[in-house]
């Protein structure tokens, strides 16, 4: 299961470039694979990108970037799916069309990007990715001429042909506009820098190190555009209309940013993830105590829902695993054997902790079930008497075609597999999930039907592509 990706841009400020790596460096859990900054410099947008953690991409930044008083930058951190991997689809993308330049980083999945662009390829179209982001500036580039080559009013009418997941960055000589995806599938937020600058990103997590204070999350269907140089964001329509693209849709936001991706420490969706997570660790021992005499976590993710289950159960949290922070995300690699091995290597029980005890392992989420049953295994090897698991979401059934890598539904140790063959295969001694109810009863700045639940219930909000295979999608 790979994380999405992430979106930081500043206007209006002339520390911008060093907020924007600030602030990618804060989303950093939500790629690893590529990072990039585009500003907006007095000779044009230049972009620097490349493959690698954002420390390593932006320490080969041009010399001066930083200090040149640069107003207006935004930047990307990057997971390509399976086959969309490689410097080629590192973001942002930099364009030209009409001969004015422009500049894109996207998070999310564009579900109807293969047969936009396979009319756009028949049609003379020659693409330079292999990621969706791509199309949107084909498509903005076929209307240039209707529009007389204006920028605002071509993306209005690219984003009406567009289905699915996108937050979308973009950077112009004049400005910095942000475009969330009328179903809000992935979060994108607004932050106030000073008097005159503004940050926008996924994560609220990022606006402190972008010096920024938290305003409002962009709304879904909003476009919001900022002079590079700083005052008010202007939202709605290239022609002073303030309405939301898209028409009317179901609101569907990505109930799993919650579960797993965000930060603790971030407002998603208006909610602290944090408190969502204690929640749900409260509603699931409420749902499904254990006779335990540990509660330990599976960290990081599964940290505030293992606090929230033992204090609402009167039972001792503790750490029972190890975390080595200098072995890579167990996902990185592809190749099962390896990857059971770093699982090993990257979290280790201490035995003083578990031995003798009757042990309540609070995980997150279960994938495939390889990664735990390796746990589990380990817990007993360390000389637990009981090993029970508590999730602290529903059992994950189904593909997500909006912007998360799941892997193949028949791959999922829960797609076919009743509940007591879940737990015989993860060899523990009880398992119990997080009720869809009870999951969305967690989050309270949204209604529970706001929420994107598809990979749970397989209800899917948006028509999943017609072969119903996920396309590698740009962030
Ligand atoms: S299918 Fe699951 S992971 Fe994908 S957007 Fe919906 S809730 Fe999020």
């Amino acid at each position: 299961m790979r994380e999405h990706c992430g979106l930081c841009g500043v206007a209006g400020d002339p520390e911008a470039v060093a907020l924007v790596a600030e602030g990618l460096h804060a989303q950093q859990h939500r790629g690893q694979e590529a990072a990039g900054l585009l500003v907006s410099s007095s000779e044009g947008l230049k972009v620097h990108k490349g493959l690698g953690l954002v420390s390593q991409v932006l320490s080969t930044m041009p010399d001066g970037w930083r200090t040149s008083g640069i107003p207006a930058a935004m930047g990307h951190v990057r997971y390509g799916t399976f086959g969309s991997g490689g410097v080629i689809n590192a973001q942002p993308l930099l364009v030209r069309m009409a001969g004015v330049q422009v500049g894109i980083a996207h998070n999310g999945t564009i579900t109807n990007a293969a047969p936009l662009r396979e009319d756009l390829e028949r049609s003379g179209a020659i693409f330079t990715t292999n990621s969706d982001t791509e199309v949107v500036l084909h498509l903005m580039a076929r209307e240039m001429e209707g529009t007389g080559g204006h920028i605002r009013h071509s993306l209005e009418l690219a984003l009406e042909r567009l289905e699915g997941a996108f937050c979308l960055l973009l950077l112009t000589p004049s400005e910095l506009i942000a475009v969330r995806d009328p179903h809000g599938f992935r979060p994108l937020n607004l932050g106030r820098i000073g008097h005159s600058g503004w940050a926008v990103a996924s994560e609220t997590i990022a606006f402190p190190l972008c010096c920024a204070e938290y305003v409002r999350e962009i709304r879904a269907g909003e476009i919001l555009s900022i002079p590079n140089g700083g005052g008010e964001p202007r939202s709605g329509t290239f022609d002073g209309r303030e309405t939301l693209f898209g028409g009317p849709c179901r609101l569907s936001q990505c109930i799993f940013e919650h579960v797993y991706f965000a930060r603790p420490g971030s407002l998603v969706f208006g909610d602290s993830v944090y408190e969502v997570r204690i929640r749900m660790g409260e509603t699931l021992a409420a749902e499904a105590p254990s006779v335990c005499d540990t509660v330990i976590p599976v960290p990081d993710s599964g940290m505030f829902a293992a606090l929230g289950y033992s204090r609402k159960m009167c039972v001792p949290f503790d750490m029972g695993f190890t975390r080595n922070h200098y072995v890579g995300r167990t996902f990185i690699d592809p190749a099962t054997a390896r990857r059971a091995a770093m699982v090993t290597r990257k979290l280790q029980p201490i035995p003083e902790a578990v031995k003798g005890r009757r042990i309540c392992v609070v995980e997150d989420s279960i994938v495939r079930g390889t990664t735990s049953r390796a746990r589990i295994r380990a817990l007993r090897e360390a000389g637990a008497k009981e090993v029970h698991m508590r999730v602290s979401c529903p059992p994950h059934r189904y593909g997500c075609f909006f912007g998360i890598d799941f892997p193949e539904p028949s791959s999922l140790i829960a797609n076919t597999r009743t509940l007591e063959q879940i737990a015989s295969l993860l060899e523990v001694d009880s398992l119990a999930y997080l009720s869809l109810e009870g999951m969305l009863s967690c989050v309270r700045a949204h209604s529970p039907c706001d929420y994107c639940t598809a990979c749970f219930s397989g209800l899917y909000p948006v028509q999943p592509p017609s072969d119903g295979i996920p396309r590698p999608c740009g962030g």
